[in-house]
């Protein structure tokens, strides 16, 4: 199995090939959950990463690592969402073409925003299957490179370097909460952190609608979910049926993996916004909203990842009125 581990070498490499691409984003102390947790509680504001989200980390490391004939040819893929945004800019700064397979659901403000960072869009079809069709015929016979967004090792590498980050602005980390869904970036935080300081516990957090790596720890071995609708977008989808990195390592290197519901992830949302100040999406708030939950027990300092925040910002101000209002009164739509 330790082939299949993504290790600090290949991680110190990626952070390395990332200076000067990406925000070394700051760690900063929260007033709010200190106080009320009682132990020193820290933000990792990673949604302030260019695009958005720390996707950035994996896509930009990913093209780093390939050969000048992969350039030329491209680089493909078909997710609509955060790591699409951060394919899309990434290539585009490195010149390479990027091609975003959608189907034709994908709402148009999603697809000029790709399009706008840089990306070359197809539109094929009316589901994420078809898309992903597209994806594997462009690499057969247009020979581009497929850029996963999770289960790759230099995904996992560059979403690593945000794991060196954390060590270096709190050296003395106890517990670092991050949020979960394919796995790649707990996956490479964790071996970032564990391999700097072992002592330190890693725990991820998913929305318990649908948590497909949670299901697949259960079962022992990757297995397939229902998906439906949650605050937390970012986190939907599977970890992949013929996973190759990330169920191992989450499982062997995380020490739990909790649950959330909707109602704690709205309210992590709100009190983001409303006593740090800071707008994130979903995703991004299920460390805030584990510790307003009383479901982190833990020492030492905390380390919370804010991941994201590209959050319709409607739905935002909806979530943080309705958490104003007690969900008393009803809000304005
Ligand atoms: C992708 C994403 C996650 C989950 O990352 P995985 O590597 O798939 O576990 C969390 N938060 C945000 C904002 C994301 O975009």
């Amino acid at each position: 199995m330790t082939d299949k581990l993504v290790t600090i070498a290949e991680i110190e490499k990626a952070r390395d090939a990332l200076a000067g691409k990406v925000v070394h984003t700051p760690t900063v102390n929260s007033v709010s959950l200190s106080e009320m947790t009682g132990l020193p509680v820290f933000l990792k504001l990673e949604h302030h990463q260019t695009t958005g989200s720390f996707k950035l980390r994996g896509a930009s490391n990913a093209l780093s690592r390939l050969s000048t004939s992969e350039k030329q040819r491209g680089v493909v893929a078909a997710s609509t969402g955060n790591h699409g945004r951060a394919l899309a800019y990434a290539a585009h700064l490195e010149g390479v073409r990027a091609i975003i397979c959608m189907s034709r659901l994908v709402p148009q403000n999603k697809v000029d925003e790709i399009r706008r960072l840089g990306a070359e869009i197809r539109i094929i079809g009316k589901s994420q299957d078809d898309a992903q069709e597209e994806v594997d015929r462009l690499v057969q016979e247009s020979g581009l490179t497929m850029v996963p967004p999770f289960d790759n090792a230099s995904i996992i590498a560059g979403q690593g370097t945000l794991g060196l980050e954390i060590i270096d602005a709190v050296p003395d980390v106890d517990t670092v909460l991050v949020p979960v869904s394919g796995g790649g970036l707990a996956s490479g935080v964790a071996a970032a952190v564990k391999a700097k300081r072992s002592a330190a516990k890693i725990i991820g957090i998913s929305m318990d609608r649908g948590a497909a790596m949670r299901a697949s720890l259960d079962a022992g071995k990757p297995v397939l979910v229902e998906e439906s609708e949650s605050l937390a977008d970012s986190l939907g989808g599977g970890i992949g049926i013929d996973n190759r990195f990330t169920f191992a390592m989450v499982r062997d290197l995380l020490d739990d993996l909790i649950l959330l519901s909707e109602d704690e992830i709205a309210a992590g949302m709100a009190h983001a916004y409303m006593h740090e100040r800071e707008i994130i999406e979903g995703a991004a708030a299920v460390g805030i909203g584990a510790l307003l939950a009383g479901k982190i027990r833990a020492k030492g300092p905390v380390v919370a990842i804010l991941s994201g925040r590209n959050v319709d910002m409607n739905q935002h101000r909806r979530i943080v009125c309705a958490d104003i209002n007690e969900r008393a009164k009803p809000c304005p739509a």
